[in-house]
């Protein structure tokens, strides 16, 4: 059994939950039902990113207490997680008090190393970045990322000497290719380690003057910690540093999911700051591409976030978690569009998966009682549909290592279609009309429910209330309960004959495509 600690980056409260968010928050729920499945000691972590310069503003901004609205909208992430049937071990936000003592403790670690040190800085300040810009960072004399002009601001502010550990990070990352993956982005991260990168130490304080909804220093109270640097300690605080029994353990199997926007706090910040502080680094660092909407980058002013709420309720959630899985290549960016979607969930989940389950259980129900029938001899054939499901098993196991979940998906999708034309060689419909086919009809049909159990089982992870459905279908309701997986989905024979199945409504109905521009 091997720790397995599955975080997403906390989310930033100055948006409500979108497309981006709802795919990390996705992946992590599938790993740690997968690793769950695997028998692996799983403990999975989201929450929000509540302090710094934008929270204020955007507070002050609505008339309302930080607090009040950081409270409002992390609250809106947590509920929105609830609804959709996303489930963690600890939801953290950066205003919990035992977080807030785990950025104390790491800041003091780190400044009584002489890590930390005091220095006057004058320079361009954007408010949308939350820190002084570097002449790469702007264009025409604006924000590259927020295209506005920045501030000239003079300050006397603390520094992590991040740069010192830019060579053992560097020694790291050449050592081991796959820490950070895909390999793009650890290429991304070497590059920003190089000395003409322009990256250089990390200015970690904001002047109570100008910013006080934040963590204190605990070596200066007329200063608190920069949000980044304060916002990455709660992978720590989240699994019980510094003082709980058994964090050391779980941060031993730490896998950070972020989207690629945030690689370079994740990339640099982050593992200086835990060689600083003398901790062990985390697993790996797993980096997502963008969503785009119609083919757009997404945006508040485009209004096109695409809400998981208004997904789930037009075409239920496994569908939409479905696609986003399916149809992103982890590391790449991928594309929405409500027809990709449609078309998807017809093509896969209406035809192939669906018609699967319908045919074979609307035949167990008129050929065979509605209950499993008791097989004769199998054939080469039925050989092939076992085969098939031990294939898929593992290359699932082998896919979900290496993150590749559209892989998984094809795999178990091929698995379906070999049942599905097995399904068609034999044509039960018409070999029960001679009855001296009968034994090859029982056959047939109890081959095609073991198939549905193994399909119920490596299908849990990515669609858990189809999966639960297809097994409660199938008699094999209890599966899950004791399922160790790859194993458990190549176990040929563990439907047995006489177990009662049922029917049911179509799993997921043909869905029309609203056609025209209206
Ligand atoms: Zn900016």
């Amino acid at each position: 059994m091997s720790a397995w600690s599955i975080t997403t980056p906390i989310y930033y409260v100055n948006a409500e939950p979108h497309i981006g968010h709802t795919y990390t928050t996705v992946v992590a729920d599938t790993l740690a039902r997968y690793h769950r499945l695997a028998g692996d000691d799983v403990f999975c972590v989201t929450g929000t990113d509540e302090h710094g310069d934008k929270i204020a503003e955007v507070a002050a901004a609505a008339g309302e207490d930080p607090r009040v609205f950081a409270d409002r909208i992390s609250n809106l992430f947590r509920s929105t997680w609830q609804e959709l049937g996303l489930s963690f071990d600890r939801f953290i936000r950066t205003t919990d008090p035992d977080h807030v003592r785990a950025v104390q403790h790491v800041l003091e670690l780190v400044h009584a190393k002489g890590d930390i040190d005091f220095r006057e800085y004058r320079g361009l300040y954007c408010v949308g970045c939350e820190r002084f810009l570097t002449e790469r960072d702007m264009v025409d004399g604006l924000c590259r990322d927020h295209e506005r002009a920045p501030e000239e601001r003079t300050e006397s502010n603390y520094f992590f000497r991040m740069t010192r550990y830019f060579d053992a990070l560097g020694e790291k990352i050449e050592r081991e290719p796959d820490w950070i993956r895909p390999a793009r982005y650890r290429n991304e991260v070497l590059a920003m380690l190089r000395e003409d990168s322009g990256l250089e130490d990390l200015c970690i304080s904001r002047p109570k003057t100008r910013l006080d909804w934040g963590i204190e220093l605990p070596f200066d109270p007329d200063y608190v910690c920069y949000v980044w640097f304060d916002a990455l300690i709660n992978y720590l605080a989240a699994l019980g540093y510094p003082d709980q029994p058994g964090w050391e353990a779980r941060w031993g199997g730490v896998e950070h999911l972020i989207a690629k926007d945030i690689l370079k706090p994740h990339g640099v910040f982050w593992p200086c700051m835990l060689m600083a502080a003398d901790l062990p680094l985390y697993q790996h660092l797993n980096v997502h591409g963008y969503w785009n909407v119609d083919d757009r980058k997404i945006s508040k002013s485009l209004g096109n976030m695409v809400s998981p709420l208004k997904m789930r309720d037009k075409y239920g959630f496994d569908a939409f978690r479905y696609f986003l899985l399916r149809d992103m290549s982890f590391g790449l960016d991928s594309s929405f569009s409500e027809e990709a979607l449609v078309t998807r969930i017809n093509a896969d989940l209406a035809n192939n998966l669906g018609n699967l389950v319908s045919r074979t259980l609307n035949m167990t129900a008129r050929f065979a009682d509605g209950v499993v029938p008791e097989p004769d001899a199998a054939g080469p054939l039925e050989a092939g549909v076992e085969a098939a499901a031990r294939e898929a098993a593992r290359e699932v196991a082998t896919r979900m290592r290496e993150l590749e979940m559209h892989r998984a998906l094809e795999a178990i999708f091929r698995l379906v279609d070999a049942t599905n034309k097995y399904l068609d060689e034999r044509a039960p419909w018409k070999a029960a009309k001679e009855p001296e086919r009968a034994g090859e009809v029982r056959t047939t049909l109890h081959t095609c429910c073991q198939a549905l159990r193994s399909i119920g089982l490596l299908l849990s992870p990515f669609v858990p209330d189809t999966a639960a459905e297809i097994l409660d279908r199938v008699g094999a309701t209890d599966a899950l309960a004791s399922a160790r997986l790859p194993d458990d989905a190549e176990r040929w024979g563990a439907v047995s004959p006489g177990t009662p199945t049922r029917k049911g409504d179509a799993l997921f109905p043909r869905i029309e495509l609203e056609t025209g521009d209206a």
